[in-house]
């Protein structure tokens, strides 16, 4: 029989594997509305989650913030708030450069009911050959799109005579934390019947004792929630969407100077912005999407959206924000 060798693994390198297996990570790649300025490209949101990447809009010149900002181009899911220049410019590029590549893994592209037309237009222009798979699902809004661990539910949004769609990505509920030094103390090998217990079936020991799972596991940890409007008017469904989540990412295109202009073309001022954060009782806000004029300088937006949601930060370009766990959640 061979001698069993304990081998140490470091803390912080258990730290890291747990924080890549468990991460949520935001990285914004394009905060400006309608047209790029020097500081500031046109919209593009990255989501990573646990390793893999979605994207949220892929304005024009995405693919260049993507390199710059280290995003994955293995990305497999885009998702589309609205057919507006600015939110899907970059894809015909982005298409591209991946055929250069050599990519042959299928990609996915989301989007508001009748996209399709507009995203074929831009996959097929320039060049009459497709070198993998794209599949474009127009989404209903409401219907959960169930993925490994979390679903993404398109809800509605207001933004002119525009079809157009905010994105709600949940994480499914988590199992209650499990307490392996009560389970040692009550006698229960380590093996499957942890597993077992952890899942929430009581189980028998071979001494004839029954172990309820309450007696182990705490309550079920919820799981994280973001919300993003794309180009919106304060909306219902955002409002609805963004109860209780922990981060509403929420266009802002406009100052309170401009109210009526945002009226006018269908999108939000930061103050308006902030109501909506209130009404739904978020975590945090993170505005987006500010006009050319506050490029530079969104001191007026901040200030504005902090007076109604102190939570409130405006995004710039390579922005990246940690969703954690709730920590009175967290194991
Ligand atoms: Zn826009
Ligand atoms: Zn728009």
């Amino acid at each position: 029989m061979r001698d069993r060798v304990a081998i140490r693994v470091p803390a912080g390198v258990l730290a890291a594997i747990y924080y890549a297996r468990m991460s949520l990570t935001l990285r914004f790649l394009g905060t400006s509305a309608s047209r790029p300025t020097v500081e500031r490209n046109v919209s593009s949101l990255a989501v990573i989650r646990e390793g893999e990447t979605l994207m949220f809009d892929c304005g024009e010149g995405t693919q260049r913030q993507m390199m710059r900002y280290g995003i994955s181009f293995a990305l497999c899911d885009i998702f589309f708030t609205h057919m507006h220049a600015d939110h899907m410019l970059g894809l015909t590029g982005l298409l591209r450069t991946l055929a250069l590549q050599g990519r042959t893994d299928p990609m996915n592209l989301y989007g508001p009911p009748g996209c399709e037309k507009l995203l074929r237009r831009a996959i097929s222009l320039g060049s009459d050959k497709q070198h993998f798979e794209i599949r474009v699902i127009e989404l209903t809004p409401e219907a959960p799109l169930k993925r490994n661990g979390y679903s993404i539910v398109a809800f509605p949004v207001e933004h002119g005579d525009r079809s157009a769609i905010g994105y709600h990505v949940l994480e499914e509920t988590r199992l209650g934390r499990f307490n392996p030094d009560k389970a040692r103390e009550l006698g229960i090998p380590e093996g499957p019947l942890w597993g077992k217990i952890h899942k929430g079936e009581a189980v028998d020991l071979p001494d004839g004792r029954r172990i309820d799972p309450s007696e182990l596991v705490g309550p079920t940890r919820p799981g994280r929630r973001i919300v993003l409007t794309g180009d919106s008017r304060p909306a219902v469904g955002t409002i609805t969407a963004a109860t209780g989540a922990d981060v509403l990412i929420h266009e802002a295109t406009f100052a309170e100077e401009e109210a009526p202009r945002a009226i006018e073309t269908g999108h939000s001022t930061a103050r308006e912005a902030a109501e909506v954060a209130a009404q739904a009782g978020v975590k945090r806000l993170i505005l987006t999407h500010v006009s050319a004029r506050y490029s530079r300088d969104t001191s007026d937006l901040e200030r504005e959206a902090r007076a109604i949601f102190p939570a409130t930060i405006i995004a710039r370009d390579g922005l990246e924000i940690d969703v954690p766990f709730d920590p009175g959640a967290e194991s």
